[in-house]
């Protein structure tokens, strides 16, 4: 760990950190620009809004790594691109019952999917979404419920 310049090191650190503690205290909405941005976190804001979280622990992670040990570093790196997509999925798979989702035009459009676990039936859930209560249009019963 002694081999990377200084310079490097502080950067990094400084980079990672301060946007794992700036996700960490500030929380923003569905956007282009930052946050884990896949299909299922716009889909889904209680999706994103995990997800979001997970990647500011692993950016801190990071930052700390980048100072104390690049072996930390480099587990958090690897945490953070695996987990921040396998995670949202499974979240997703949870909720929705599949991983598919569907769109509209426009940006970030992105709408769930639920599948009906008595019937099968997968239906396009229309705005707004992350409803709390999913009832399955084929056969009346309850996809999910809070
Ligand atoms: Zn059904």
């Amino acid at each position: 760990m002694s081999q990377i310049p200084p310079l490097i090191r502080y950067l990094s650190a400084a980079v990672f950190l301060g946007l794992g503690v700036l996700m960490l205290v500030w929380r923003k909405g569905p956007n282009w620009w930052i946050g884990v941005r896949l299909p299922w976190t716009y889909a889904d804001r209680e999706i994103w809004d995990k997800s979001w979280r997970l990647a500011a622990v692993f950016l801190v992670g990071m930052g700390v790594g980048a100072l104390a040990s690049w072996k930390i570093f480099f587990i958090s790196t690897a945490h953070l691109l695996i987990l921040g997509i396998l995670y949202p999925i499974y979240l997703y798979r949870r909720k929705y019952g599949t991983i598919r989702y569907w769109k509209d035009a426009g940006w970030l459009n992105y709408r769930p999917m639920a599948k009906c676990p008595n019937c099968g039936y997968l239906q396009k859930l229309k705005p707004p979404g992350n409803p709390a209560i999913i009832t399955c249009e084929a056969c009346g019963g309850t996809i999910r419920s809070e």
